[in-house]
């Protein structure tokens, strides 16, 4: 057995030591009480000398939620084996070696990560947490077998929680602990402590400050290598204050569906998927709808703690950590048309009828050059409308030639696509429009002649974010103003008072573009679904836009993009869905914007009336009275607090009783959080995989209003 007792005369040095120790200990208490009444600075002296210290309670995460109150992230308890490493019983960091190789190979796991952090821990006094997320049933027989081990105990710790696992991940982000270097630099008031988690992307990060709350802390006596020896009566324990609740203008239906859609999407000969994202907006006010993109992860896995080979995994040459959205940058293909169409009727000599010199046999003569059309066999002689729904590269060679490299790209630039949206979600990239500066710049030469005709069908140095395409169509398609996407509505503290609210829409740039224009290229983007090469979106009573894409890609095969608008006469989402190294965009994009625009105006509005019918059909049934009329029109959001306040209570029978990180002691009974209810989330249905779908909820996502 590694823990021999100790020998008789290391008992009695002990004692006496033990003794020694006391007395200096109780002379100091006594100073230490007289010196509180005179003057509490005193305990930070005292603090100072490390004879009384705070042993921080974490506090708990704020929840994150849906537009409707449905639950995204939260936090869920977690039972953790800890070894408290500065037990009497480990003199060195070779008994700490021995005990936690024991517990290694209890729980199967490699020794070597677990030693290192459990002698690093002993160095700051702190036990070490050796395992996470045990599940009750493994407890006995861990404890069967690891019960001569000293220091060793069972912890209940508040964890990050996304119950739908994987669904929005690059949206919401992630948690990871915090590191000892950012403890060091971070501000005594900072909030954070030992073992606390910090938002590390999306939501998370961004909104790091309204969702991590303060940890609380119980004051405890420590002896003279710094073990904790007692709770200190004289300073009472503080309650951690838990975060603020986020919504997010994110509707989880449609969201779930945008991420099974791009998940199960395949190139369009076949292979294996490579990545995509889709993103969805309320142009009428830059809501963000849905944000998707694929490879995804698992955000559950940062919350308990990565193993190495998962971590290589999220490095490889897909990016699954990437949020494509706003992260990466894709040649707009000819979803850049709408850009160069904007531009010829901004020049004030094309309309819908114009027809450009020469007429397409698959291919453009410039130079010494041949530009084809994505038709080998040519479309014959088009106008701007024909042209536009059958995306012919030929016409638009023309169009960008005669409007010349400098007014098409100072428009593009004048759009915004080269700027950053705004958007709230951390390391937005930011895309490039080779206006004729950059290229001096960049070349040192004005831009070669030909590359107008590149430009013009959206390839060449073009390279745009799916956010900042959807935001810039978003103003096309509504009323000239690009407005800011916006994926958090407001904050609530734990009582449901708003302490954090997003407010009205930004209006961030007004698009050089008139009414008139604007309405003549709606009618082209619904051209392009009803007769041309966007067929594929059609939604049986919508009428739908959009324009399609194939975009060159230097890396691989082409990727295929989509934009889709829905209903046109009024516009209530905008689209933008790239599918990397699939082929085109009309084949294999536009059917992902076709179901998500027929869930978002159709099958969802048509599943909430349902709901809403049967519950009022139900509550007539169970009274006679006329109360059942009132909730029906119930504000936005209102019908969603009832879940969220019984979350809250079931919350506090969940987490009464959990103790405090550090000590095992939680704060004395009776002295928990007053009018503070702690929160906690319901217990996970499940720990692996994807939750169920989302269950509907009553209210609609169309009250946003314009
Ligand atoms: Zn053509």
């Amino acid at each position: 057995m590694p823990f021999p007792d100790l020998t008789a005369e290391r008992r009695r040095r002990g004692w006496i030591l033990g003794v020694v120790m006391g007395v200096v200990f109780l002379v100091l208490l006594g100073r230490l009480f007289a010196l509180q009444i005179v003057n509490g600075e005193h305990y930070a002296e005292l603090a100072q000398r490390n004879l009384l210290r705070p042993d921080p309670i974490p506090a708990l995460r704020g929840n994150i939620f849906d537009r409707s109150g449905r639950l995204l992230a939260g936090n869920h308890i977690s039972l953790d084996l800890a070894l408290e490493v500065g037990h009497p019983a480990y003199r060195g960091a070779d008994d700490i070696r021995a005990a936690v190789e024991e517990v290694a190979a209890a729980l199967e796991v490699p020794p070597e990560p677990l030693v290192e952090r459990a002698v690093r821990h002993r160095a700051l006094f702190a036990p070490v947490i050796l395992a996470e997320n045990l599940q009750p049933e493994q407890l006995g027989p861990l404890f069967e077998r690891l019960f001569p081990i000293p220091g060793l105990r069972i912890e209940r710790t508040p964890r990050r929680w996304y119950p739908y696992g994987s669904v929005a991940a690059h949206l919401l982000g992630h948690v990871g602990e915090v590191s000892e270097s950012e403890l060091a630099g971070a501000a005594a008031d900072s909030g954070y402590c030992l073992e606390s988690c910090v938002g590390r992307s999306g939501v998370e990060r961004q909104y790091e400050e309204i969702l991590r709350g303060f940890p609380g802390y119980t004051c405890v006596t420590v002896d003279a290598v710094g073990r904790k020896t007692d709770l200190f009566p004289g300073i009472p324990p503080r309650a951690p204050r838990s975060g603020l609740d986020l919504t997010l203008a994110l509707d989880l239906r449609l969201q779930a569906l945008a991420d099974s859609l791009l998940l199960a999407a395949r190139p369009e000969h076949g292979g294996a998927p490579f990545g995509g994202t889709v993103i969805a907006l309320d142009p009428r006010n830059g809501e963000v709808l849905a944000c998707s993109s694929v490879p995804n992860y698992d955000p559950n896995r940062f919350a308990i703690g990565l193993k190495g080979t998962e971590w290589a995994a999220l490095q490889d040459e897909t990016y699954p950590l990437l949020n494509r959205a706003t992260q990466a940058l894709y040649p707009p293909g000819s979803l850049f048309k709408v850009v160069t169409t904007l531009a010829g009727l901004d020049a004030g000599w094309l309309g819908p009828g114009t027809r450009m010199a020469a007429s397409c046999g698959g291919g453009y003569r410039f130079g010494n050059r041949t530009f084809r059309c994505w038709r080998s066999g040519g479309h014959g002689s088009l106008d701007l409308r024909g042209a536009f729904a059958q995306s012919c590269d030929v016409y638009f060679y023309q169009l960008g030639r005669r409007l010349g490299i400098e007014r098409l790209t100072d428009f593009a630039h004048a759009l915004g696509l080269d700027d950053a949206t705004g958007i709230d979600l951390p390391q937005e990239k930011t895309g490039l429009v080779p206006t004729r500066d950059w290229y001096q710049r960049k070349l040192g030469t004005a831009p070669p002649e030909g590359n107008v005709l590149n430009l013009a069908i959206g390839q060449g140095e073009l390279l745009v974010t799916p956010a900042a395409m959807a935001a810039c169509v978003g103003a096309v398609v509504t009323d000239g103003w690009v407005r800011q996407p916006r994926v958090a509505l407001r904050a609530n503290a734990p009582d449901g008072t708003v302490a954090w609210e997003a407010g009205e829409p930004r209006r961030v740039r007004q698009l050089p573009v008139t009414e008139r224009e604007r309405e003549l290229l709606r009618d082209l983007l619904e051209e392009v679904v009803m007769h041309g090469t966007g067929s594929r979106a059609q939604v049986k009573d919508v009428r739908v836009g959009g324009k399609t894409g194939t975009a060159q890609n230097p890396h691989g095969g082409d990727h295929g993009l989509f934009l889709g608008v829905a209903p046109m006469e009024a516009p209530e989402i905008v689209i933008v869905a790239v599918i990397e190294r699939a082929g085109h965009g009309g084949v294999v994009a536009a059917p992902i914007a076709q179901r998500l625009i027929e869930a978002w105006l159709v099958t969802l509005p048509a599943e909430e009336l349902a709901a809403q019918q049967a519950e009022a059909e139900a509550q007539r049934q169970a009274q006679a009275g006329n109360e059942s009329a009132q909730e029906d029109t119930l504000p936005p959001g209102a019908a969603a607090k009832p879940s969220r306040a019984a979350q809250r209570s079931a919350a506090d029978r969940d987490t009464t009783g959990t103790s405090g990180r550090g000590g095992g002691e939680g704060p004395p009974p009776g002295s928990g959080p007053a009018g503070e209810p702690e929160r906690g989330t319901p217990t996970p249905p499940a720990r692996s995989g994807q939750a169920a779908p989302p269950a509907m909820g009553r209210n609609g996502h169309r009250e946003k209003g314009a």
